[in-house]
């Protein structure tokens, strides 16, 4: 048994698939059926075009005085890359013995290897080496960030890999991968979050004993305790299999109250919203009873491809999303790239600390053409429902107010073009920098809502890294600094008149649900999931008791105090 973090309940059972990054591993794993073989020959076609690409760059930039000898080996491997017969070995092992692509490569590259060394010619012996090389550029290729997820899984698979971006998580074909677990990352890393927003069973943080297992194991995992049994006995296996039928019936359950209102005993109507990434997620939430999006991430469509969209495709790309909440509000958080949401196609600096560096508005700031795009855009989709517009990562008032003067170009550009958009739409920023919430009384003065981002307020308020298995036990949102500043956003918010709603994962955190209704809070957004559940503690309860927790936890000095009272009282 392995004990990692659960971050997305449910039980999952399936088979091994072990994702192997930058190793020359066989997964021998067959082809389920022959519709899939030119699928696995056009990333064969795609990870040869890419390392075209990256070898030319390196011709470019070669620097002659190390004299031309490096430069005969990269023509050398862009002669390789070129050459039709490895092409056509390749695709033979894909169509004739059913290998996926990679296990195809890495045996027609072997059978290569050993055919050069073979040979009596020294200057031939040498191609050995360089076929080696570009054999594993290939291979990188193929499995790098964002690629995995091109791979064709069979019918319950369970991933096991060192790490998984937030792009292999959006994109994994759920009717296939049934769940996954990975060595690092903890509950608010974005894998863990997009996992949570698409049901998918998952556990991170398992450290290294993950590489025990093997491709085709029998897992069963469980996302609520973070457990994986690897190969278990019948008797293990029926247990959790009765255990998966009871949560599915449970989540059915829940899901059956969506179109009931999250109105407590006294009254009191709280808003439940959904935290999505495109049209498909908003889909999905009308059956958890989501009342709209409280966070579009949009930097979602940004990856896993291989280049920026243009206005256009991200005009489609809200307008489906918009069209899809059915008149309820969406709001639109532009682009939050940056810390563990890199682009492959994106200039990145190499930075110490990238979650304190260049992110998120900070980028679009210093990149007014790339927000301009978008801000157009979303305003462009707004003409067809409910649209809000949220900043994220704001340290202080002028970032806000210069990021509304790229939003006014937006504007009058559309104007000038006769194009419609929504001009009511409201303009709010995401609470998740120390600063903006202990300034929030300030920062009200220039918008219209705010939305709390606890995932990374509490990751800058305690100095904790979100990313870090190590530490998770520190990253702790019931830190009493941590509280205070939720709760002065709330309290400024409403000072002020301006909407305030949280979309961290601690608005899904059942403990702290009265807790945060106490504090004032009305607007929760967390993954549609979660919604149910949620749901099901607000109608059950009353505000005195919600007012209560607030005024006791409020007086406690530290979390372990504050999370046993919570627990206590919630359970
Ligand atoms: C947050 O920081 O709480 C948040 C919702 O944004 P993200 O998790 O995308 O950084
Ligand atoms: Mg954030």
């Amino acid at each position: 048994m392995i004990n990692g973090i659960g971050v997305s309940a449910g039980i999952a059972i399936g088979k091994a698939f072990v994702l192997h990054r930058q190793t020359n591993a066989l997964t021998g794993l067959l082809l389920a059926d022959d519709s899939m073989i030119a699928a696995e020959i056009e990333k064969f076609d795609i990870a040869v075009t890419q390392s075209l690409i990256e070898v030319n760059i390196l011709i470019d930039s070669y620097d002659e005085t190390n004299g031309s000898d490096g430069l005969e080996i990269l023509e050398a491997h862009i002669e390789l890359l070129s050459d039709p017969q490895i092409k056509e070995d390749v695709a033979e092992k894909i169509s004739a013995e059913k290998k996926n692509v990679n296990d195809a490569v890495i045996e027609v590259i072997a059978i290569a290897v050993v055919m050069f060394n073979s040979m009596d010619d020294e200057y031939m012996k040498d191609r050995a080496a360089d076929v080696q090389d570009i054999g594993r550029r290939i291979l990188t290729n193929l499995n790098s960030a964002g690629k995995a997820t091109g791979q064709t899984y069979p019918p319950d698979t369970v991933i096991i890999a060192a790490d998984l971006s937030p792009s292999d998580t959006i994109s994994m074909d759920i009717m296939r991968v049934v769940g996954f677990a990975t060595q690092i990352g903890s509950k608010t890393s974005h894998a863990a979050i997009v996992a949570k927003s698409r049901g998918i069973p998952a556990i991170v943080g398992c450290g290294a004993v993950l590489q025990e297992i093997n491709n085709g194991d029998l897992l069963i995992l469980d996302g609520q305790t973070g457990k994986i049994l690897i190969n278990p006995d019948s008797e293990t296996l029926f247990e959790y299999q009765l255990k998966r039928e009871i949560w599915l019936v449970e989540t059915a359950l829940l899901k059956s109250q969506k179109d009931r209102l999250a109105i407590t005993t006294d009254g009191t109507t709280i808003s439940l919203f959904a935290n999505i990434a495109n049209a498909q997620d908003m889909e999905l939430a009308h059956d958890f009873g989501a009342e709209g999006s409280g966070l579009l991430r949009t930097e979602l469509l940004f990856m896993g491809r291989d280049s920026l969209p243009g206005e256009d495709e991200q005009f489609e790309f809200y307008k489906a999303v918009v069209l899809k909440a059915k008149s309820k509000p969406v709001i639109v958080r532009t682009l939050d790239i940056g810390g563990d949401k890199q682009l492959p196609y994106f200039d990145f600096p190499i930075e110490q600390n990238p979650f304190l560096g260049y992110r998120a508005i900070r980028i679009c700031l210093d990149r007014p053409e790339l927000f301009l795009t978008q801000l157009k855009a979303i305003l462009r989709a707004s003409a067809f429902g409910k649209l809000k517009i949220m900043f994220p990562m704001i340290a202080n008032v002028q970032e806000i107010r210069a990021a509304k003067v790229i939003l006014n170009q937006a504007i009058e550009e559309l104007n000038e073009a006769g194009i419609g958009f929504d001009r009511t739409i409201e303009i709010g920023i995401m609470i998740e920098i120390p600063s903006a919430a202990v300034t929030a009384d300030l920062l009200a003065k220039e918008v219209d809502f705010f939305s709390i981002g606890t995932n990374d307020l509490c990751q800058y308020t305690l100095a904790v890294d979100r990313m870090n298995e190590k530490i998770s036990n520190l990253y702790d949102p019931y830190n009493p600094g941590v509280l205070r500043l939720i709760d002065n956003v709330i309290k400024q918010a409403h000072k002020n008149n301006i909407e305030v709603g949280m979309c961290g994962e601690l608005a899904a955190d059942p403990d702290a649900t009265l807790l945060l209704m106490g504090m004032g809070l009305t607007e929760f957004s967390m993954s549609a999931a979660a919604i149910p559940h949620i749901k099901n503690i607000i109608i059950n309860n009353h505000m005195a008791l919600a007012n209560q927790i607030y005024q006791q936890v409020m007086a406690m000095d530290n979390s372990t105090l504050i999370s046993a009272y919570l627990k206590d009282t919630t359970a």
